[in-house]
């Protein structure tokens, strides 16, 4: 059985955490943001250096490793009752991050929609990235070079998979609107089960 999946997609601080995290609480959506999984690892195991070695270059960590973990925390998220594939809708966020991970899941995931958070601003993603970095204790937040990086990163790897779900599956939203006014334009669609 295919997990059914909406996708949140979008640069680093189009506020793809923020719209998970509520649609997260609402009733048979289950939220799954893939960085803070890793960010759960403790940094002294094998794993967790090898995260901390990537993102502190504000790069992707290697996706073998990538997708074991995701899958354990699926599996581990299945037996203790949190998520209930059979009912729910996985909202994903930051997986799959390029083709070649959306490759290893097609048979995986049964994606119902790809919402495009679409920020034209440069500056205010860098913002948003930095007054993040204030409240949370984040590595890769650090510094500009590294947040240019990860907006690079994301250019070359993450948004070539716009053109692979193609434009039946893509809904581009607004990410410079209140957070309030994404998450309207979101649930537009993706309550439609
Ligand atoms: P952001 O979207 O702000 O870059 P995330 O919290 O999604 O932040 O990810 C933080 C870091 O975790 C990434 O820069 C990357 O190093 C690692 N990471 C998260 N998800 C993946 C993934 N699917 N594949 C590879 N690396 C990932």
């Amino acid at each position: 059985m295919k997990y059914r999946s909406i996708l949140l997609f979008g640069a680093p601080g189009a506020g793809k955490g923020t719209q998970g995290k509520i649609l997260g609480v609402i009733p048979h959506f289950f939220h799954c943001a893939c960085g803070d999984v890793f960010r759960s690892l403790r940094t002294d195991t094998p794993l967790g250096k090898v995260f901390v070695e990537y993102s502190s270059r504000g790069e992707l960590v290697p996706d073998g490793p990538t997708i074991e973990l995701w899958s354990q925390f699926i599996k581990t998220s299945i037996q203790i009752g949190k998520y209930n594939p059979e009912l729910d809708t996985l909202v994903l966020d930051g997986i799959p991050r390029n083709v070649a991970q959306a490759e290893i899941l097609r048979d995986v995931l049964d994606v119902v929609g790809v919402y495009y958070l679409h920020c034209n601003n440069f500056e205010n993603l860098v913002k948003r990235i930095q007054r993040r970095a204030l409240k949370e204790n984040r590595l890769d937040d650090a510094n500009l070079e590294v947040i240019r990086h990860r907006i690079k990163t994301y250019e070359s790897e993450t948004a070539p998979l716009l053109k692979h779900y193609g434009l039946k599956l893509v809904h581009d939203i607004e990410a410079d609107q209140t957070p309030a006014k994404v998450l309207g334009d979101i649930l537009r669609t993706a309550a439609t089960r």
